[in-house]
């Protein structure tokens, strides 16, 4: 079983919603494109007549109430997911009938909107979210590239290979090797966490606190956003924003594990209504499930007034959970269904409860086991595809989940703890392969399909 040497920034990114595996991944496949064709020599790019891309798998039949169209678009006029702003966002509009014009060295190439072509669903290529762009002169293809979209906004492409990083100073591949190196080394997880990440990416402890600091200041800003803001989200269902409702609502009630939970729902609330606003998120692990983690984060900061310092370390700690999840199974749901997305967050988050609140790794694991078990069979059916109904709702569920995964891991006893998280993980891949393609990010079933 080869190491895991993702860094954490990596899995948490900066970006705009309502799903990464449809807006982040193909905003830079569009930027990489991009660079291409800015690459090609001059006389190339004059010969150039149109640009097509081909979107299969679920970015086909979902990645117009997604907002594919558009996150591919800015990539390819230059932008990247980390700094487009949503003004520049909002302003591609990918239906326009007179196109778009992209650069192309000193000149200029019309996009039209029948140049996104939303192909099949079901195909051969390896992964389900696969793009296909091809810059023609005519009927000759002058560049081309196959690009997959493979969950929580990271991007692979046909001969991509596992970029040169450093080597993990404590490697594991699981959990269980993951315990076994804490024990041998008396580290906490946010400890062998601190020291991989130096390892692997060459930036120094100032740097990597610097970094998290920065990623929990973009979650409270995305909560603290959607708390104050009211209307209606866009797209066809018509659904009213409730966040700021729920958190009026809160602040009014008595104190109360009714009053906690409605906070905690609220702030869930605020960031999902973010995210399906394509407005800015961190991948948590994805966007659709970005609400979960800033939830309890906001709770803990605002509510429990713990020290952002024993936050940043508790957010390391449970980066390991979407590590270990995605390099043993997925983190998206075209793979998996929503159990690699809201169940993986809720997981993530019910781990950084426990190293917050000071519980060995033995509870935290126990804890996010807890969590994923709760969410195995989770299919993703979101209702005419956008990521609103369930998604929304699924944020809050997926916070409180891991709040109650928590309480019973830290009081029960671990040795009585029979599933370990690398079976819940292992259950989590066989329940996603069984699934059938409508439960993933179709929108062909379940809620979608009666909805
Ligand atoms: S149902 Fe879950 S996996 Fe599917 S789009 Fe919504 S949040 Fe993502």
């Amino acid at each position: 079983m080869t190491a895991i040497n993702t860094s954490v920034f990596e899995l948490l990114k900066i970006g705009p919603g309502p799903s990464s595996s449809h807006t982040i991944g193909p905003m830079k496949a569009g930027y990489d494109f991009h660079c291409l064709m800015q690459q090609l020599p001059q006389e190339q790019q004059e010969k150039a007549t149109e640009l097509k891309v081909y979107l299969f798998g679920s970015l086909a039949s979902t990645g117009k109430g997604h907002g594919t169209d558009r996150a591919v678009l800015a990539g390819l006029l230059g932008y990247q997911p980390e700094s487009c702003s949503p003004a520049i966002l909002d302003g591609i509009n990918p239906d326009n009938p007179e196109g778009i014009l992209l650069p192309l060295g000193r000149l200029k190439l019309l996009f039209k909107p029948t140049d996104m072509i939303w192909d099949n669903q079901q195909h051969n290529y390896p992964f389900s979210n696969t793009i296909v762009m091809r810059l023609y002169s005519k009927d000759n293809i002058l560049l081309e590239k196959e690009y997959y979209s493979v969950g929580g906004g990271f991007l692979q492409w046909k001969g991509w290979q596992e970029p040169k990083q450093g080597v993990p100073r404590y490697p594991y591949a699981n959990a269980e090797q993951l315990l076994k190196q804490l024990r041998k080394h008396r580290l906490r997880i946010d400890e062998l966490m601190l020291a991989n990440e130096i390892a692997i990416t060459g930036c120094s402890k100032r740097q990597i606190k610097e970094k998290l600091d920065h990623i929990i200041k973009v979650m409270q800003q995305s909560v603290e956003r959607g708390i104050v803001t009211e209307g209606f989200l866009p797209g066809p269902i018509g659904l009213h924003r409730k966040a700021a409702l729920l958190y009026q609502r809160a602040k009014a009630m008595p104190r109360s594990i009714d009053r906690m939970l409605v906070f905690l729902c609220a702030y869930a609330f605020a960031v999902a209504e973010e995210n399906a606003s394509g407005h800015i998120v961190v991948t948590a692990p994805t966007c659709g499930s970005a609400g979960v983690i800033p939830a309890v984060i906001q709770v803990l900061l605002k509510h429990q007034k713990l020290s952002r310092d024993v936050v940043r370390r508790a957010l390391l700690g449970a980066s390991a959970i979407g590590f270990i999840a995605k390099h043993n199974a997925s983190i998206s749901g075209a793979e998996v269904g929503c159990q690699g997305e809201i169940g993986v967050a809720s997981s993530m988050a019910a781990a950084l409860i426990a190293l917050a609140y000071g519980c060995d790794e033995r509870i935290a694991l126990n804890a996010a086991e807890i969590a994923l078990e709760h969410h195995l069979g989770m299919t993703c059916d979101p209702v005419k595809g956008y990521v609103q109904i369930p998604c929304i709702e699924r944020n809050a569920m997926g916070a409180v989940k891991a709040w109650t995964a928590y309480l019973i891991a830290k009081e029960s006893l671990p040795e009585w703890h029979k599933v370990g998280l690398d079976k819940a993980i292992e259950a989590m891949l066989q329940t996603g392969r069984d699934m059938k393609v409508e439960y993933r990010e179709t929108a062909m079933g379940g809620l979608a399909k009666v909805c």
